[in-house]
This record gives structure tokens, C-alpha cells and sequence, in this order.
């Protein structure tokens, strides 16, 4: 396997597998599984994708910044995010420092993840196909984001039942 391609436009950096993370926000197992519903939990910590079209904030259109519902790190800004016809939440740009990107080749072709770099949870991927200038489409489930909207009650910030 070639280890060479570790450099990603951006500034970010294809990260190699370490024996094992130390991550600012650490839980055990049962921890994940008390705290997040079982969508979140199936998305964040064992990386399954949720199905297209399902999701709460698969379109665009709204105002506030998206959080990782593992550990309320700011991920994506509402302004980022646009229709990408997927149905997953799409976004062209990221929070700076906000997410870790790895090699992922358990669909037989490779993928660039997306991971939450303060608690290591599963976002979704990072497709070179969109409409900003560096082509970067974040395809993040919906389920793995939790929306902080700016001007209103706290609604969004527990996890969704
Ligand atoms: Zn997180």
C-alpha cells in the first residue's frame, strides 16, 4: 500500500492508524451507547452510513453551526452547507481543526473518512466533486451532526430521539 499521498488540500492531513488515538473526549463502549440514540451510536461509533433521503438535515437552508453529537465539537457551518442531490447533509468546507481525514478501504474502493478529531466518531466521507473552489463535498450523515442554531431555544443541542 502506498504511504506516500499523506498531504490533503486545506490543510488537512490524511492521518495514518495509530495503535491506538489518544482523544481529547474518550468514553468506553457502554459509555457511546448511553449517551448517544441508536442511530447516532450505529454512525458515530461503529461507521455504518445512514440511508440517503432519511436524515433531518438532508437539505440545506438553515442558520447555526452543526456539532458532533459525540462530543459538541463545532464541525460545519450552516453557510457551508449546500444540495448535493445525495441524500446525505453535503458541505464544502469545515470548521478549521475540526476534523481528522483517513484512508478507508472497507468499501473495496478507497475513501477518504471523515473523522471528529476531538472524539474520533465516524462523520462520513470526503468526495472531490463539489461546487466550491476546491471541489471538496463533505457527504456527512445527518445523524451525526447535531445542529446549534444560533437565535433560538436549545432544541438542537440534546440528542434527537
Ligand atoms: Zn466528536
Amino acid at each position: 500500500m502506498r504511504a506516500d499521498r499523506t498531504s490533503e488540500r486545506k490543510g488537512l492531513r490524511l492521518v495514518r492508524r495509530r495503535p491506538r488515538a489518544v482523544r481529547e473526549v474518550e468514553r468506553s463502549d457502554a459509555e457511546w451507547k448511553d449517551q448517544l440514540n441508536v442511530d447516532q451510536y450505529r454512525v458515530l461509533r461503529r461507521k455504518t452510513t445512514e440511508r440517503p433521503f432519511t436524515g433531518v438535515y438532508v437539505h440545506p437552508g438553515r442558520a447555526g453551526l452543526y456539532r458532533c453529537p459525540g462530543c459538541g465539537a463545532p464541525l460545519f457551518s450552516a453557510d457551508a452547507q449546500f444540495d448535493s442531490g445525495t441524500g446525505w447533509p453535503s458541505f464544502s468546507d469545515i470548521v478549521p481543526e475540526s476534523i481528522e481525514l483517513h484512508r478507508d478501504l472497507r468499501a473495496g474502493i478507497p475513501r477518504t473518512e471523515t473523522v471528529c478529531r476531538r472524539c474520533g466518531g465516524h462523520l462520513g466521507h470526503l468526495f472531490r466533486d463539489g461546487p466550491g473552489p476546491d471541489r471538496s463535498r463533505y457527504c456527512i450523515n445527518s445523524c451525526a451532526l447535531t445542529l446549534d442554531e444560533d437565535d433560538s431555544d436549545a432544541s438542537g443541542l440534546g440528542p434527537r430521539s
